[in-house]
């Protein structure tokens, strides 16, 4: 698999390239770059606009990506798939649509581990609407406080906005049953899956939320576009966010109508190469036996885990009970962007920070973490060479 990825035979800093800050975003295999330049050298014309033969070929690949996102999540059907810039412009559009069913007393409910983009939309949509946002506490370990979530979550709820899997942790939250709480309560959920679409199997018939979210690059796709699942009837009553071009249906100066969702939410000229560049990279996903995969890269969590947690100066930070593609820890008595920097001279490449999640590094009271955040092509080579670069990272701090 490794080869398919042209940028992970590089080499940095005179080292091959160890490649683990992959929650940050995937590298892409050649077959979504092929596509991509093909696009341009042989397809480029703007969708929806059928004037002539290469806009019609362009819009059908366009729309083709949109029923293969639409299988790869099992939704009911392509018009439930909105193609944005990524999870954050997903969530963002939510927040800004379901804004009209908000009131002063009305309760946002989120969780502590929640990456920025899931929670500043909300809190600015509680400043236009008077409502409150609330936030689900998190044990010492990252999981998610299931009798805290039993308390928080009431009449006054209206939206339960929640992270499948942590980009800070690694934690996999227990959506299906997220959403069966809040179904008690007539709860709007929305789930970010910004670090579970390439991890965890998508069923959205199954997992039966209202709206998931997530992000083409961290599927192996460009950067750029994104995608917003939302059951149909929801993004039918919802008004449109942005208005625009390919929205509309008609348009008078005096008075304008909608086109049905998923075009109602799509104004102005798409991101074109790079939705055609998600479809061809889910096509890739679908070639892989993604379980074995992904067992073999929990195994390999598991592992670098237990051995970084061997050694005397290194804390492990969180150790929830069902963990996905993340290690976060510490050097005792060294900021993690010292640690960040020595393994990067050693050619291996990690996130140190607090990862666009501020509130959960205050409720562990830590000021960030050294990340390495492992991906499908993730191989025993990368957790021998990061432990190793830990391991004088401890010598030399
Ligand atoms: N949510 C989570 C859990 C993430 O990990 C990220 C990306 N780090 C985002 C949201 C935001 O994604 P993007 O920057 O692609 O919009």
């Amino acid at each position: 698999m490794r080869t398919d990825f042209p940028l992970l035979g590089q080499d940095s800093r005179g080292f091959p390239l160890v490649y683990l800050d992959n929650a940050a975003t995937t590298q892409k295999p050649k077959v979504v770059i092929d596509a991509i330049t093909e696009f341009y050298q042989k397809k480029n014309a703007n969708v929806h606009r059928g004037a002539h033969e290469i806009s019609i070929k362009a819009t059908e690949i366009f729309e083709e990506s949109r029923a293969r996102v639409s299988e790869f999540i099992n939704a009911e059907r392509p018009q439930e798939i909105i193609f944005t810039r990524g999870t954050t412009e997903s969530i963002n559009l939510l927040a800004n649509c379901l804004q009209n069913r908000l009131s002063e007393g009305d309760e946002i409910l989120i969780t502590l581990m929640e990456h920025h983009s899931n929670i500043v939309p909300w809190q600015m949509a509680c400043e236009r609407t008077g409502a409150k946002l609330m936030a689900v506490d998190v044990d010492d370990q990252g999981n998610l406080d299931w009798s805290d979530l039993t308390h928080k979550l009431t009449d006054k709820t209206k939206i339960f906005a929640f992270t499948h899997v942590s980009n800070a942790l690694g934690t996999v939250n227990p959506a299906y049953e997220m959403v069966q709480l809040a179904k008690q309560f007539n709860v709007i959920t929305v789930v970010d899956g910004a670090q579970a679409a390439l991890h965890e199997p998508l069923n959205m018939r199954k997992l039966d939320c209202d709206f998931y979210a997530f992000s083409g690059h961290k599927v192996f796709a460009p950067t750029g576009v994104g995608v917003l699942y939302g059951k149909y009837d929801l993004l039918s009553e919802m008004p449109p966010w942005q208005g625009g071009g390919e929205m509309i249906e008609s348009v008078s100066i005096a008075n304008t109508t909608y086109q049905s969702p998923p075009y109602k939410f799509e104004a102005g000229t798409p991101a074109i190469a790079e939705v055609i560049g998600l479809g061809r990279a889910i096509e890739y996903i679908n070639t892989l036996d993604r379980g074995q995969i992904n067992q073999k890269e929990q195994a390999l969590v598991k592992s670098v885990a237990n051995r970084l947690s061997r050694m005397e100066r290194v804390n492990l930070i969180g150790n929830p009970d069902n963990r996905q593609s993340v290690i976060s820890f510490l050097v005792d008595g060294s900021h993690p962007h010292d640690v960040g920097q020595i393994l990067d001279q050693q050619g291996v490449a990690v996130r140190s920070g607090h990862h666009c999640t501020m509130p959960l590094m205050a409720r562990l009271k830590i000021p960030g973490t050294v990340r390495a955040s492992f991906s499908l092509y993730s191989d025993d080579r990368d957790a021998d060479r990061l432990v190793e670069a830990v391991e004088k990272a401890t010598d030399l701090l």
